[in-house]
């Protein structure tokens, strides 16, 4: 959406990543930066390793090979068996909780109420006065346009209004990123709107996200950097005007025909 960001430090740095699930070699060799302010779209078919790749970011998931990077701070793999991570438990904590991660899947916890499904981790993993982040996740459930619904259980709330909560509990966290791993896909088209809106409007504050999306057009309309991924590896990038107006590779024009 800008350029100005193409100059900024980036908040993430993944380079040469492989990770491998058994004898499943899932990525294959994949370097990829969001800098900061700036956001970059995942797109790829089912079982490409978007979500494999997102869930690194964080230190979700363990690696064999390559670096990530959050804010110049380095987790660097190379000959690690799965069962050791080379990151310690205050870099893991540092990084999940700057990356702030939502899921197809909104995950709400069932038995807390919306609120305190927002406020909880600030609470728990800050430490954070609970006053204080009450009133900031007030705050945020109004900027999701779902205020009136801070007392209602997970249950009352359609499936869009349950990914706006998710989406304000991973802002609550006043991350340094957002992880979006298809935060529509799981939506009735009508839902998927209102979800829309919300991203929007963060891609439009210059917020730092990745964004793995099916939506071709919400990927093309607030992305700064396109990133198709094929069969773990990089197969074309780009700013989305060229990804979506002018695909260079045979594998990408197969793919949007195929989902646009
Ligand atoms: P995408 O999000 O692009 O659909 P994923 O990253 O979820 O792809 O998966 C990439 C590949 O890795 C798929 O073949 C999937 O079956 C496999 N995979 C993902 N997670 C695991 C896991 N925990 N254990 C084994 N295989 C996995
Ligand atoms: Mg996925």
């Amino acid at each position: 959406m800008t350029d100005d960001s193409q100059n900024a430090p980036p908040v993430i740095a993944i380079r040469d990543l492989h990770k491998s699930y058994g004898t499943l070699e899932v990525l294959k060799g994949v370097s990829l930066e969001a800098r900061r302010g700036q956001v970059v779209s995942l797109i790829g078919s089912s079982g490409s390793g978007k979500s494999t790749l997102l869930r690194c970011c964080n230190l979700l998931e363990n690696s064999q090979q390559g670096e990530i990077a959050f804010n110049g701070e380095a987790v660097r793999w190379k000959g690690h068996g799965l069962d050791r991570h080379p990151a310690d438990r205050a870099q893991v904590t540092r990084f999940r909780t700057n990356l702030s991660m939502v899921f197809q899947q909104f995950n709400l916890w069932s038995h807390m109420s919306v609120l305190q499904n927002v406020m909880e981790a600030p609470v728990t993993v800050l430490r954070e006065p609970a006053p204080e982040v009450e009133a900031r996740a007030r705050k945020l459930l109004d900027k999701v346009g779902i205020g009136d619904k801070a007392g209602a259980w997970p249950a009352q709330l359609s499936g869009g209004q349950q990914q706006r909560a998710a989406i304000a509990r991973a802002l609550c966290m006043q991350p340094t990123a957002l992880l979006f791993d298809e935060p529509t896909s799981a939506l009735d088209p009508e839902l998927q709107q209102e979800v829309v809106r919300v991203i929007k409007d963060l891609a439009g504050e210059h917020r730092t996200m990745i964004l793995v999306t099916h939506d071709m057009r919400l990927a093309q309309d607030v992305s700064d950097h396109v990133v198709f991924l094929h069969q773990g590896l990089i197969a074309e990038e780009g700013p989305p005007d060229q990804l979506f107006g002018a695909p260079k590779t045979e594998r990408l024009r197969q793919f949007l025909s195929a989902t646009m």
